[in-house]
């Protein structure tokens, strides 16, 4: 298996952080400090900073077996995941400047780069639509609106920001006229920008974030402006794949669970695996696990060779997700009651699973695109 050594070295850290841990953060809806900051001691946040900025100078592949491991053992890496992904849109469209401030920071722990502020409560999925803007007022840019969903803001000294620098009605296209920031949250909260949490079914630190006159240095602005949308987009492919390799473990995670409570469950004077009718859903998640894999391996590779990879980071986020989604279920089921029982962490992990059938992007939207860039067929919407 590609990476071994990573997994290995991820497997000890995790097992540090046993069921206990996430269950008790779970039930206060806390934030994982500790973990992350383990992670970001043993330098596997920075695994995709360059070494010349002071990071591990891997490649997606060993981000995604760090995520896949974190998973696999239980634990959560929606705490902090999001650094390795928001990475790659400074990486690649950074300037040398802001890459030489920021990146060696990150690497260090002494600056979080978490939060990536895209959707709006008003857009939606329709990122085209979006109406927090920033105005250019000298050397600075002036932003106002408001995100939603903007997850790890209070965790995070830095927020990867997309906002409106052209209206909608003077660019040819909806996604032109967009640019992205990197915005220093420590700064902008003595200056206009308020952070609400948002409590939801899963201990997920997300919140609402509002901008009032927040003041950016135009220095702060990557690459160029109005060409936002496009930058991200190669943050999205790489944030797809790494949440779809997090899912491949979350469904290992489930497999081993149902299959050593079946091995060990007795009903009827014998375990209750002996019946294929526990047997086949287990070893159907399983191959199902086994397939989605490839495809996850596949948008893996496609993304570091440098090809146009849309389709298959979205189809490995897709089939990794239903993957996990499906091995939750067959796991509940197999537990039986003991599946809905706190102490198990199955409940915990079904519930913490079933947020990638809707982020960061929702199956019916990974269909249309299919339909629409693969297929050809004429676009729904
Ligand atoms: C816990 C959590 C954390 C998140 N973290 C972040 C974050 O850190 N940063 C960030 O920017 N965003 C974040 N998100 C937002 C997430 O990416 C969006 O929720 C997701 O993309 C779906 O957008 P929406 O909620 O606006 O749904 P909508 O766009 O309103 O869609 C609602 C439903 O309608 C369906 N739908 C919409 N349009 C169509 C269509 N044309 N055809 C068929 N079906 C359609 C969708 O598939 C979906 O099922 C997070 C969300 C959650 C819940």
């Amino acid at each position: 298996m590609a990476h071994e050594d990573i997994r290995v070295a991820v497997r000890k850290l995790c097992a540090r952080f046993p069921g206990e841990y996430w269950r008790r953060l779970d039930r206060e809806r806390a934030y994982p400090a500790e973990f992350v900051a383990a992670l970001t001691e043993s330098g596997f946040l920075a695994s995709l900073i360059p070494e010349e900025y002071g990071g591990a100078g891997l490649t997606l592949s060993a981000g995604a077996a760090v995520l896949e491991e974190i998973h696999r053992a239980g634990c959560n890496g929606a705490a902090c995941h999001a650094q390795m992904y928001i990475m790659e849109t400074l990486l690649r469209h950074g300037s040398e400047a802001q890459k030489r401030r920021y990146l060696p920071e990150i690497a260090a722990g002494r600056l979080r780069l978490q939060a990536f502020g895209v959707t709006e409560p008003t857009s939606g999925t329709d990122t085209g639509a979006i109406r927090t803007t920033a105005r250019r007022q000298g050397d600075h840019y002036i932003v106002n609106g408001q995100k939603i969903w903007t997850s790890r803001a209070a965790q995070s000294d830095l927020m990867l920001l997309l906002a409106r620098t052209t209206p909608r009605d003077q660019v040819a296209k909806r996604t032109d006229g967009l640019s992205v920031f990197l915005l220093d949250m420590r700064a902008a909260k003595e200056a206009g920008l308020s952070i609400r949490p948002i409590r939801t079914m899963m201990n997920h630190a997300t919140t609402e974030v509002f901008f009032d006159n927040v003041p950016v240095p135009a220095e702060n602005l990557i690459g160029e402006e109005g060409k936002g949308f496009r930058y991200i987009l190669s943050g999205m492919n790489a944030e797809r794949i790494l949440i779809a390799a997090e899912c491949i473990g979350d469904a290992q995670w489930f497999i081993d669970k149902a299959a050593a409570y079946a091995k060990d469950r007795v009903v009827f004077g014998r375990p209750i695996g002996q019946n294929q009718g526990i047997q086949f859903p287990i070893a159907r998640a399983y191959a199902n696990m086994r397939a989605a894999a490839l495809m996850v391996d596949d948008a893996i590779h496609c993304y570091e060779a440098g090809a146009d990879c849309g389709a298959e980071a979205n189809m490995a986020k897709m089939l990794a997700a239903d993957a996990a989604n499906d091995a939750a279920n067959v796991c509940i089921q197999t537990h039986g009651g003991f599946g809905f029982a706190e102490e198990y962490d199955v409940e915990r992990k079904f519930r913490e699973t079933r947020l990638y059938q809707v982020a960061p992007i929702s199956t019916n939207l990974i269909l249309s695109y299919l339909a629409e860039h693969v297929l050809g067929l004429p676009r729904s919407y």
